[in-house]
């Protein structure tokens, strides 16, 4: 089962829960526009190279669509189609005016010099311009993806179409971004977990912790876990990951990475080196996966320690390992719950865009918490009250979202 069949396999299942019907189920499951495009570039070294770029628009029943742009190798349309999806439930969840869309260029941003991925960036804008805009579709960072090519996209948009900040978000400071949105995300991941070691009487303080993928959201979760007393003991990238069962310092890992270095590269006495296998099947309170999706597979779910999952990277669980967490009584919050806090700030700098305001970092980010600790609050109902997981209560409150907007709208 790839990513997008998994993603519909929990939408399929909250649908006949609720007793939506088959209409409204094809209405919820079908995607409203595919944009393929060729973005053909000038490599430094003359030659030409071709990369095939997507921006897919899931549903806008509830606002335009809203959603990352992901630059990696293997993204092919599945994957594209699985995180257009993703998006219209996860501003479902946390109630923010947008409906979901996703894209981004196959292509390998560790292999491509700053201009060529300029170059990349500004093609691919020039074949979508039409496709997105700000009351229209707004792309935002995701999977090797950053500030500045958010900066490009705004440039280059602009161009063609007049000055348009509101077109993407997480734009950097300096550039009508806002402030938190880099940290958003992992802020928001944070944030769900406490609320739910709460409810058990507990805190981050003491918990033991690990997290695949070290990037823009697991190094903020990290960072955030480990002010608050967690022990993060694993962390990881694509090189591997590095562990010490007394806690990491982060802030020295954090400061590594900022050089532009893999964690395979860290030395330190106290520290071990792991595979990415390993990492997840670490013997911690608390497991974080913050890098691809569909990397809890059946197999690596029946070995999993942790006892909780809190899901920062998009689709990291297939639906087979699902039951088997729940069957081991492993509780796992699910993606559009708990990493909707990077959409929620985006939605903050769109809303300060098309105002001409800029908030201070803590008035977002006391705005950020209210509204996912809202979200955590509504989805903890939906468990208690109907005895269900925290994915199928969480597709239950945003496909009944959704598919009300969709039917006062009118098919
Ligand atoms: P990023 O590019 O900043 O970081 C990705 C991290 O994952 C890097 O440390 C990279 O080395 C690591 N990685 C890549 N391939 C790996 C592999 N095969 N095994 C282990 N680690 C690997 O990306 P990001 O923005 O932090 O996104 C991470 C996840 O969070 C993605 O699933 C993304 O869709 C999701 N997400 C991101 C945001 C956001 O605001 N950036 C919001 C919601 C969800």
């Amino acid at each position: 089962m790839n990513v997008f069949e998994a993603t519909n396999h929990y939408i399929r299942k909250a649908s006949r829960i609720m007793n939506l019907g088959p209409r409204v189920e094809q209405l919820l499951l079908s995607l409203e526009a595919e944009h393929h495009v060729t973005i053909p570039i000038e490599r430094d070294n003359g030659e030409l190279a071709v990369f095939s770029g997507y921006r897919f628009q899931h549903n806008s029943a509830r606002g335009p669509t809203k959603g990352g742009l992901r630059f990696h190798p293997t993204l092919d349309a599945d994957d594209v189609r699985a995180l257009a999806t993703l998006m219209t439930w996860k501003t479902a969840v946390v109630n923010v005016p947008f409906g979901g869309a996703k894209g981004g260029v196959a292509c390998d941003p560790a292999q491509l010099s700053q201009g060529e991925l300029e170059r990349i960036t500004r093609k691919f804008v020039e074949r979508i311009s039409q496709e997105i805009g700000p009351q229209r579709d707004i792309p935002a960072p995701d999977v090797n993806t950053n500030a500045q090519v958010m900066a490009w996209i705004m440039d280059h948009y602009s161009r063609l179409h007049g000055f348009a900040p509101a077109v993407v978000t997480g734009k950097p400071v300096e550039l009508h971004g806002s402030e938190g949105r880099e940290a958003a995300t992992g802020y928001g991941v944070i944030c769900v977990a406490e609320n739910f070691l709460a409810d058990l009487g507990k805190s981050l303080k003491g918990t033991s912790v690990a997290i695949q993928g070290f990037g823009n959201v697991g190094l903020f979760a990290a960072r955030f876990a480990h002010e608050r007393g967690a022990k993060v003991v694993a962390v990881s990238d694509m090189s591997g990951g590095v562990a010490n069962p007394a806690g990491l310092n982060i802030p020295k890992l954090v400061e590594f990475v900022r050089s532009r270095r893999l964690l395979a590269e860290y030395q330190d006495d106290d520290v071990s080196h792991i595979t990415n296998d390993a990492l997840l099947i670490h013997d911690v309170d608390l497991l974080i996966p913050a890098a691809l999706g569909g990397v809890l597979t059946r197999e690596v779910a029946g070995e999993v320690r942790a006892k909780i999952i809190v899901e920062a990277a998009n689709a990291p669980t297939l639906p087979e390992a699902d039951e088997i967490f729940a069957r081991r009584g492993i509780t796992v919050i699910p993606d559009i719950l708990a990493n909707a806090g990077g959409v929620t700030v985006s939605y903050f700098e769109w809303t300060q865009n098309l105002q001409c305001l800029h908030w201070t970092e803590d008035e977002v980010n006391a705005r950020l918490r209210q509204i996912m600790t809202a979200a955590y609050t509504t989805i903890r109902e939906v468990v208690r009250t109907r005895s269900l997981d925290w994915r199928t209560a969480a597709y239950i409150v945003a496909l009944g979202r959704v598919a009300k907007a969709a039917m006062l709208r009118g098919v």
